[in-house]
Formats: C-alpha cells, structure tokens, sequence
C-alpha cells in the first residue's frame, strides 16, 4: 500500500456519512467539493486562532509530562495518516491525541469529533508503541473547554471493521448502499452522479459507528 493509498480521517468520516464517498472517490477517481461536502470542517481561520494561544495552557490543565504539536503520523498496518494537532505523553507511560475545534462545547460531543480523536489516537499507539486510551478536544470558543474521550474496546472495533470496510469497496470494486439518510442527498456533491438505476449494482452491508 502506498502513502496515497492510506485513508485520512476525512475519508473516513466522508465513508460514514455515505458509504458511496469512497466509491466515487477511489474507485471512480471522482473528487469531491470538500466545502459542499458535510459539516464537520474545522474553521479554515482556526489555523491562525492556534498559534496565538498560550501553548502552556492544556499541558498544565490535564498534566501531561511532555506534548509534540502539529504531528504527521502514518501507518501502513492501519491503513492510516494524519496529522495530530497535539501528542500528549503522560507520566504513566499512556498518551493520547488532543484536537482544537473552533467551535463551542454544548454538552455533547458530536460523534464525528469523537471518531477522529479515535483515528488519531489508533496512529498514536501503532507509531509510539504505547497505550492510547483517551483523546481530548479543546473547544475554542468555550474559553478554551477542554472535554476528555475514554476510548472502549468497542469504538477500536468499530474502527477496524470500518476501515476493512473501506479497503473492500476499494479491493472489490463494490458499488456500497446508499446511507439511510436521504436528507444528506440534497446538499451532497456527488447527487448528479448517484442515480437510483445503480441501486441494482453490486452491493454490500458496511459496519458503522
Ligand atoms: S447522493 Fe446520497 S447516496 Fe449518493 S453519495 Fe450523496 S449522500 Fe450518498
């Protein structure tokens, strides 16, 4: 597998919200308009937000012995690469990815927020070697809020059958159903290619979180 061929968390998220995004775009070449696509997008202004925060602050509030920032990981084992805003290392010898979003904390974290602290910490652990079993998001504009994710048996389960799921469509060539969620239909960038005649094509049942 080469370095293109690994799945970025974009790719992964863009295949949970419809299996069909990864069809198009790996197996058919079709790119897709990352500003049309779903609303997960961290702010493009969020960039320069970052290096003007006190670097000190998450460090001190959750303890951590040592951080490394703006992280580019990859791994062929997982099929995976990103970049990490921070890698935390804790004195237990665990670490763990943290995220900033520019965005607000309202009680809940969104799922999506969650499967990419997932992804990032899986890159963690393969890369360092060490357990990972956490991730944090620091919410920006909730004062800088920071909100930890225990990461269970399960969410790493998923993330294995996800990923198995994608390299099958990739492998196989297979034409995935649609998401059960026609309202994402109406803004998706791929609606003017997604017929419902290709409905009858070869098709399989994904995993999902
Ligand atoms: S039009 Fe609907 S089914 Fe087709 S790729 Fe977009 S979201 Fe998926």
């Amino acid at each position: 597998m080469t370095y293109e061929e690994l799945f970025t968390p974009s790719e992964i998220m863009g295949f949970l919200y419809c299996p069909r995004f990864i069809y198009y775009m790996r197996c058919l070449d079709i790119p897709q308009n990352e500003h049309k696509r779903f609303k997960v997008q961290k702010g493009r202004e969020f960039h320069d937000y970052k290096t003007r925060t006190n670097k000190e602050y998450v460090r001190k509030k959750i303890e951590c012995i040592k951080k490394d920032t703006n992280v580019f990981l990859h791994s062929k084992k997982l099929a995976l690469k990103g970049k990490v805003d921070e890698v935390l290392y804790f004195r237990d010898g665990t670490m763990a990815p943290l995220d900033y979003k520019f965005a607000e904390y309202k009680g809940a974290i969104y799922s999506t927020y969650r499967l990419q602290a997932l992804i990032y910490g899986a890159l963690i652990s393969e890369t360092f070697e060490r357990p990972v079993h956490k991730g944090y998001i620091c919410y920006t504009r909730s004062k800088n809020y920071l909100a930890e994710i225990s990461f269970t048996r399960r969410d790493w389960l998923l993330l294995d059958a996800t990923l198995r799921d994608m390299r099958r469509i990739i492998d196989k060539n297979y034409y995935p159903k649609a998401t059960k969620y026609k309202a994402r239909c109406i803004d998706c960038c791929y609606k003017n290619i997604c017929v419902e005649g290709r409905e009858g094509a070869k098709s399989i049942e994904i995993s999902g979180f």
